[in-house]
């Protein structure tokens, strides 16, 4: 089959691969319509996190159709069009018993290197190094679902692939948010980036009851798509200044709830201290950069939660755990724990509550898989997401 892989210094190019087979008995093989790029791949991309292999297949985000199913499967059959959860869990184990998937003790097939990283293993992921997954990923022709009882999920009629495939990864990702920062009505509620799963965290805080919904952003168009298609307000942070912008519409106390939906993505800001210049003149040797977590802590309000949603994978510098202890904040993060709430929120999608049509602004075959993430890296013509299709 066909598949985008990773070739090292080469970038990315499409290559023939050998097709997946079924390998244990809970597995399905999909044939993907539809796939999307993710903030999650670029720290991949930029030597940021524990690395691919040549060859190895990216991608996460994605739905098909069954056209395989091992002898395991009970609630799949072939022709069955899913979407399937971009973590990896298998839904028996101790944490995947209390709803935490993505903490999953058996999602991984190398756990050895999340181990010594940080000390535990955690759940996989497709299309992600074996310290994360190490599962071909979704940017291909078929894909290998394990557990497929676990991480698929049939889409309702009215949902059509360009929006279903959100269900994915960002839909989850935005509503573990609002979970996380227990959104409640009345709050006003910050959200850093105007990405996918920002505006989906912004969505999900609307529908949670949110008074006030504030997403911030340097692109204008992805601003106008949150004021337009989630209704939040927004703020661009090269004009304003955020927490005093933030603490004028929350009643001079600021932010109930803050969400940062950016990761090491952030490049609004020049880098602060010594270690961040090193981490910028030599990627993958050091610190993440939590721009936006710390202007996250600064605005929220004291007694507020702040929730990182962004992707890091390892240490960060000068971040203020003083404003943290003194001002008596909550911080809360996670990846996304989707097999809890995708079936909800695929109803909430075909009830027109959660609007994803807006998030695919690029569509190319993947065979222009390349010239998708350069798109996207860059933002080149207003690129919020390309959505491939094999
Ligand atoms: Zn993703
Ligand atoms: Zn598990």
């Amino acid at each position: 089959m066909r598949a985008l892989c990773w070739l090292g210094a080469d970038g990315l190019a499409v290559r023939q691969v050998p097709d997946p087979e079924l390998r244990n008995s809970a597995d399905a093989i999909v044939r993907v319509r539809r796939s999307a790029t993710c903030g999650a791949d670029l720290p991949l991309l930029a030597g940021r996190a524990a690395a691919l292999s040549v060859g190895d297949v990216l991608g996460h985000e994605f739905l098909g159709d069954v056209v395989e199913v091992g002898p395991g499967v009970r609630r799949h059959r072939i022709g069955d069009r899913v979407v399937v959860c971009a973590a990896v869990a298998c839904g028996n184990c101790w944490y995947c018993r209390q709803g935490l998937f993505a903490c999953c003790d058996n999602g991984s097939t190398g756990p050895a290197a999340a181990e010594a990283a940080w000390g535990q293993p955690t759940g996989g992921c497709f299309g992600q190094p074996r310290s994360a997954g190490g599962f071909a990923g979704s940017h291909a022709e078929y894909v290998r679902v394990p557990y497929a009882d676990v991480g698929a999920f049939p889409v309702p009629e009215p949902v059509d692939d360009d929006r279903a495939v959100f269900a994915s990864d960002a839909v989850p990702a935005g509503w573990l948010a609002a979970e996380l920062g227990e959104v409640s009505p009345g709050d006003v509620v910050a959200v850093w980036g105007a990405g996918a799963v920002g505006q989906m965290a912004a969505q999900a805080a609307l529908l949670r009851g949110a008074d006030r919904v504030v997403v911030i952003d340097r692109y204008p168009q992805r601003l106008s798509l949150a004021q337009r298609h989630v209704g939040a307000e927004t703020l661009d942070y090269l004009s304003v200044d955020v927490p005093a912008e933030l603490r004028e519409r929350s009643g001079g106390r600021g932010p109930d709830v803050c969400v940062e939906a950016v990761g090491m993505a952030w490049d609004g800001v020049e880098p602060r201290s010594l270690a961040e210049r090193f981490a910028a003149a030599w990627p993958g040797a050091a610190p993440d950069r939590p721009i936006a977590v710390r202007e996250a802590v600064h605005a929220c309000r004291k007694g507020g939660t702040v929730v990182v949603l962004g992707t890091f994978t390892g240490f960060v510098d000068t971040f203020p755990l003083g404003a943290v202890m003194q001002k008596g904040l909550t911080v809360r993060a996670a990846r996304q724990h989707g097999q809890r709430w995708i079936p909800m929120l695929l109803d909430r999608m075909a009830r027109g509550e959660i609007h994803t049509g807006h998030l695919a602004t690029h569509h190319l075959p993947l065979e222009q898989g390349a010239l998708g993430y350069d798109l996207f890296r860059t933002r080149a013509d207003g690129c919020l997401r390309t959505v491939f299709t094999p």
